[in-house]
């Protein structure tokens, strides 16, 4: 039955783009983290939504269960297989045309597995911007961005990957598809079915295009680096800017001083911004369409003031671009540079954001005395990842995800602000989410996907 199934797969979309070969496979089956692992019938690679809506009526008849994936780089083991069941791998990557892009209505229509940092390009030839950005970029795919809700950099001025979506197209779980792809700012006309599927992390259908909203492009850009003494001060900070700046504010990135260690030690060409080593960082940028030294006097003025009123305690600004491209690596290689331990990315109202990081640190402390902290994130959009310890600690990983979850229901939070649930937080979700959401969640599952082919084993 296997090989039948995998020589119907290889009729569907051609030989050269099955891969069954286990070395072949190998990146496919396993997550960006190597957190989790676990092989597959095949990864099959169409390259139309034709050739996707076929694979998923094969599936369907042959019950075998099908787990979409983009760039593979999300970091809760949505995209890789269980091993639970018979299932396939359904690469996108094959769907990356950029089907057209209309000036005048501020819009581009893309297929799914177009790479995030492919639509910024094509967007900024048109002298526009698409607003989703994060370090991932460079291989993330749009339909992966769309099915995770991602947040990114810019959210703070231009919210996240659902509010970047006007239309969409979608395989269904029984090989339908749905043309959605409205490229309408206004449509009252019932259910907004897109945004079910957005932040669905696959468990309803298959993305495989979308209408997005361009913006005009900012002409200039300034960037600081601020040291601060505690976390408090970066919310007074985003206050003053906010008033000072206005929506020019586009990223307000926070850092401890320990990610900033651990960035030195592992990218040893980057230079240290504050040798004074300063506990807390943000890393500022405003965007617009004046001149770059319009908008520098702007952010140097007010982070001045913000000095003098004892908010900051220090700053650089970026005196040109490969000085913020600098400061911006900094901020980007955290993630790799504390690799292996225990992550949580968690969100509470931006006014909470010290309290959430004190409790915590508290309660670890009393737990797991001496384990580090490396604390940086969003917090203009109240995100933060709060991850802890080392390699050593992921034994213990559910112990530590208890003390930092409690502090964040504590704070009203949430236990994942834009990474989503995936297979690393559908058990522990259950303890956070009110019982009438995650019914209404098992009833939609199963009016969409009543035999559980798609992508089983994550989310709920
Ligand atoms: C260095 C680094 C930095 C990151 N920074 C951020 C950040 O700032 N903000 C943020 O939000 N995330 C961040 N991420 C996480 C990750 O990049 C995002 O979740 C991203 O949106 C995932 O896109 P992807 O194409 O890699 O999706 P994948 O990892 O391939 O898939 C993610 C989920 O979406 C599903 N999926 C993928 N494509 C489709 C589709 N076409 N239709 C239906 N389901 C699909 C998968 O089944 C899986 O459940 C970061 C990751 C890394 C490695």
């Amino acid at each position: 039955m296997p090989e039948d199934f995998v020589s119907g797969v290889r009729a569907i979309v051609g030989e050269k783009n099955v891969l069954s070969d286990a070395r072949e496979a190998e990146p496919y089956f396993t997550d960006w983290r190597r957190q989790y692992r676990a092989a597959a019938l095949c990864v099959a690679r169409p390259g139309n939504t034709a050739e996707v809506a076929s694979l998923v009526r094969l599936c369907v008849a042959a019950d075998v269960a099908i787990v979409p994936q983009g760039g593979n780089t999300g970091l809760c083991g949505g995209s890789v297989p269980t091993g639970t069941r018979r299932e396939i791998v359904l690469s996108l990557s094959r769907l990356n045309r950029i089907r057209s892009l209309d000036p005048l209505n501020d819009t581009i229509s893309v297929e799914a597995g177009c790479v995030l940092a492919d639509v910024q390009r094509a967007a900024a030839q048109a002298d526009r911007l698409f607003a989703l950005s994060l370090a991932a970029e460079g291989s993330c795919q749009i339909g992966g961005n769309l099915s995770t809700n991602a947040g990114g950099v810019n959210v703070l001025r231009y919210g996240n990957a659902r509010e970047q979506v006007l239309g969409l197209e979608a395989v269904l779980p029984d090989g339908r598809v749905w043309d959605g792809m409205r490229a309408l700012r206004k449509d009252n006309t019932g259910y907004d079915l897109k945004q079910l599927f957005i932040g669905a992390e696959g468990t309803l259908g298959i993305i495989t295009a979308a209408v997005l909203r361009l913006h005009p492009r900012p002409s200039a850009a300034a960037t600081a680096w601020v040291a601060l003494d505690e976390p408090q001060r970066a919310v007074d900070l985003l206050a003053h800017l906010r008033h000072a700046c206005g929506e020019r504010l586009s990223a307000f990135e926070l850092l401890s001083r320990s990610c900033v260690d651990a960035v030195l030690a592992h990218r040893r060409e980057l230079r240290d911004p504050d040798p004074a080593r300063a506990a807390w960082y943000v890393l500022v940028q405003l965007d617009d369409f004046g001149t770059h030294s319009q908008l520098e006097d702007l952010l140097q003025g007010a982070i001045g003031e913000a000095c003098e009123r004892r908010i900051a305690s220090g700053a650089v600004m970026a005196k040109n671009e490969s000085e913020a491209k600098a400061l911006w690596s900094i901020r980007e290689s955290v993630p790799e540079a504390q690799f292996a331990n225990v992550k949580h990315d968690i969100s509470v109202a931006i006014s909470k954001v010290p309290e959430l990081i004190e409790r915590a640190a508290a309660a670890l402390a009393a737990s797991f005395p001496g384990a580090p902290i490396y604390c940086f994130g969003h917090v203009g959009d109240g995100n933060l990842h709060f991850n802890v310890g080392d390699a050593s600690l992921l034994a213990r990983r559910a112990e530590v995800g208890r003390i930092v979850y409690a502090a964040v229901a504590a704070l009203g939070g949430s236990i994942s602000a834009e990474h989503g649930l995936g297979q690393l937080k559908r058990e522990e979700i259950t303890r956070h989410k009110d019982p009438l959401e995650l019914e209404l969640m098992r009833a939609l599952k199963r009016a969409l996907d009543p035999r559980g082919l798609m992508n089983p084993g994550k989310v709920i």
